[in-house]
């Protein structure tokens, strides 16, 4: 756990963020700033700075977020309509929180 990491206190309930969804390697909740009707972010609990540190160790969270996406589209409606999952990666591709995230938006009229 990296102390001044926003995501980390926050997979780690230090803050009233309402969780979508939590397992015992990640949570789920809503971006602040949402792109889209639902835009949610997968978080590891474990603190990995983005997509260029990712380890061999690392491939199961992987699969655990997008399997997490996969349960949360019919939750919120999106499974039909459609989604779209992304990880930006470092600065120049918009990460903003050095710790590993995935997007998921969706929610648009069709
Ligand atoms: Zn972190």
């Amino acid at each position: 756990m990296a102390e001044d990491c926003l995501f980390c206190r926050i997979a780690g309930g230090e803050t009233n963020t309402e969780f979508l969804m939590e397992t015992d390697k990640l949570v789920v909740f809503e971006d602040i700033n949402p792109l889209a009707p639902v835009h949610l972010l997968l978080v590891p609990k474990q603190h990995i700075r983005s997509v260029n540190d990712l380890t061999e160790q690392d491939r199961e969270i992987l699969a655990d977020l997008i399997f997490a996406a996969r349960d949360m589209a019919p939750k919120m409606g999106v499974d039909s309509t459609g989604y779209r999952l992304f990880f930006n990666v470092e600065k120049g591709g918009g990460q903003e929180i050095f710790h590993l995230h995935m997007h998921m938006i969706g929610g648009w009229e069709s």
